[in-house]
């Protein structure tokens, strides 16, 4: 498994205390990604997956608050045999573990059972939007959500709001979201930063991301408009 950084948080990427792996490799390219050196898959260190389990092992004692093992990126679910392979591990090993995924996965649902606590990106209900700022279109994240919608599974969705790509019509998420069955939904929004500005040096394209009060707020008050759930981390 390659991996270009690891560390603990709480109650950032997934329940209580956390180890958190940043698995190299990303099939997107958002323009403020905030991890710009973690998207080539060879990024990183490569570590056996009997190393990231001892590690993992070792570290039962930090869980505390329901806490566990939180794999994210660059895009987890590109490694898939080897994530499968912990996953059931620490499944069997009674260690709770969550996926952070941007939903881009095909085989995403099958890593389901071994994934006590899944968050995923929408970044935009636009499929050509989506794809002119970060390559990829939403056709496997649409088919995934609702997926997961129906098998009513927990699901936390991560909506990154950044000015001139996704904040003009909060009603389009709403609604889209809105068909489905979100009982066991919830959705968190991610107002723009620029915490990976530096590591991108003149490369970075974001202009004026940064989003206004007002917009957070329609975005807020749409949402609960649709009885839609949200949580902040
Ligand atoms: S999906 Fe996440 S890791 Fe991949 S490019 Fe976008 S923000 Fe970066």
């Amino acid at each position: 498994m390659r991996i270009f950084g690891k560390g603990f948080n709480f109650s950032q990427d997934g329940p209580g205390n956390r180890l958190v792996y940043h698995l190299s490799g990303c099939n997107m390219r958002c323009i403020w990604c905030s991890n710009p050196e973690g998207l080539n898959t060879k990024a990183g260190m490569e570590y056996s997956t009997e190393e990231i389990l001892n590690e993992c092992l070792r570290s039962k004692p930090m869980f505390f608050s329901g806490g566990g093992v939180t794999f994210t990126g660059g895009e987890a679910t590109l490694q898939f045999d080897e994530l499968l392979e912990v996953l059931n591990k620490l499944k069997y090993n009674g260690i709770h573990t969550c996926i952070e995924t941007n939903g881009t996965g095909e085989h995403l649902t099958d890593i389901l059972k071994f994934t006590d606590y899944l968050i995923m990106d929408f970044k935009h209900y636009d499929t050509n939007i989506l794809k002119k700022y970060t390559n990829v279109g939403n056709e496997t994240i649409r088919r995934n959500f609702e997926y997961i919608c129906r098998s009513k599974r927990q699901l936390h969705i991560r909506i990154p709001l950044i000015n001139g790509f996704n904040t003009q019509n909060p009603a389009n998420f709403a609604s889209y979201f809105s068909k489905f069955n979100t009982q066991n939904v919830v959705f968190e929004f991610l107002p723009y930063h620029e915490y990976g500005k530096d590591k991108w040096k003149t490369e970075y394209k974001v202009q004026n991301g940064f989003i206004t009060d007002e917009i957070l707020e329609n975005f807020i008050s749409t949402f609960k408009q649709y009885n839609l759930k949200l949580i902040t981390t």
